[in-house]
């Protein structure tokens, strides 16, 4: 298994699962946080993660989630969420002002 996607939202993680499977790769959208209380670990390992079964699908679905995450990032919608850390970002802003992220 090899992992393709990190989220700091399990409920984007979920989103990008589907995605993945609807495309005809096989995927698992993996919950972490499981190993202790949060704070005891680093942030990274409490993200959930998307991994595809066969590694040799890895980069099809990473070009398959960055389409995903492309469509999604309509330049004059309204709010969009942070791939890389969840939070939500009004429509004028193009950079993530909680991790500086550029969508
Ligand atoms: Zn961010």
């Amino acid at each position: 298994m090899k992992t393709v996607y990190t989220a700091a939202d399990p409920i984007m993680a979920g989103f990008i699962e589907g995605v993945l499977q609807n495309a005809g790769i096989q995927a698992h959208a993996m919950q972490a946080g499981l190993y202790g209380a949060a704070g005891e670990i680093p942030p990274n390992e409490c993200w959930a993660r998307v991994v595809v079964v066969h590694e040799n699908q890895a980069e099809q679905a990473r070009a398959v989630i960055k389409e995903y995450l492309e469509a999604e990032a309509d330049p004059q919608a309204k709010a969009w969420k942070c791939p890389r850390c969840g939070e939500q970002i009004e429509g004028q802003f193009t950079q993530c002002w909680s991790c500086g992220y550029e969508r």
